[in-house]
């Protein structure tokens, strides 16, 4: 057989020529994403539960009508999606204060935001993916106002499928990104959900054992969920039942 193309490879994955044309194969890889300026480190079983995980999520989406390019799992590393032209952004969406916003504008972490906020980051490494506005993204043309409003629309239907979802696990999102792409149906273009969803890409606090007071009497509050692949994994049911510790996620700056 012969050796499969290699497309891409970044911190988190590798992607391969797909078995047919407009497709790949994303191969979730085992290393950390590193803080800035610091090395990365393998997280054993790492691309193993965020490929489960990202699978779960997208597919679930899927099936609400929301649109990613998740077509199948095909082994515990690797999964088939469409090709896109990726949008140039991360779009995050921020639920509750945390990282970044609490720093830029000293809102305290953890408070509750009034409405889902969304922003944009220009996805580019080497400037250190500076927040950009609508403005600068139809001014350099990495999408049209059209696309915002649909990108605006789908991050707000993932971001109540997710809440949903981490909500019924004891789980809080504080904010995920999302990375969006086009694909085109004869001279139709649509936006879909591409990339990954895992805790890579979300921040998670834990809001399970808040009632109870921990060893020293004192209440406890509301923090990051510790060990937050294998655990996520593990209420969410996707588990595989050879892997069974990572460590931290990276948070979204
Ligand atoms: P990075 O270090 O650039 O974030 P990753 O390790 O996350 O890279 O690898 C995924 C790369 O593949 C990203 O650059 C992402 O934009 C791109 N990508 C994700 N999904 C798709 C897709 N469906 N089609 C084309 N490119 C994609
Ligand atoms: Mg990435």
């Amino acid at each position: 057989m012969a050796r499969r193309k290699k497309v891409y490879e970044g911190k988190a994955k590798i992607l391969y020529e797909g078995p047919e044309p407009g497709t790949l194969i994303q191969y979730f890889k085992d290393d950390a994403i590193p803080a800035v300026n610091q090395p990365s480190a393998a997280v054993e079983g790492k691309g193993v539960l965020n490929n489960r995980l990202s699978e779960f999520f997208m597919s679930g989406l899927n099936g609400i009508g929301v649109p990613t390019h998740f077509i199948r799992r095909l082994n515990m590393r690797e999964q088939l999606v469409r090709m896109c032209e990726m949008v140039p952004l991360e779009v995050v969406v921020r639920n509750f204060a945390a990282g970044g916003l609490s720093k830029r504008l000293g809102i305290p972490e953890g408070m509750g935001l009034p409405r889902p906020i969304v922003e944009y980051y220009y996805k580019d490494e080497k400037l250190g993916n500076p927040m950009v506005s609508e403005e600068h993204i139809v001014a350099f043309g990495w999408a049209n106002q059209q696309d915002l409003d649909d990108i605006v629309a789908l991050a707000l239907r993932v971001n109540d499928f997710m809440s949903g979802v981490m909500m019924g696990v004891g789980v809080r999102l504080m904010d995920f990104r999302l990375e969006v792409g086009r694909i085109w149906e004869g001279d139709f273009m649509r936006l879909i959900v591409a990339d990954e969803i895992s805790p890579d890409s979300c921040r998670l606090w834990d809001l399970r054992g808040l009632e109870a007071p921990d060893r020293e009497g004192q209440q406890r509050e509301p923090g990051p969920l510790n060990d937050v692949y294998t655990e996520l994994a593990r209420r969410l049911g996707v588990l595989p039942s050879n892997v069974t510790h990572t460590l931290k996620p990276t948070l979204i700056n």
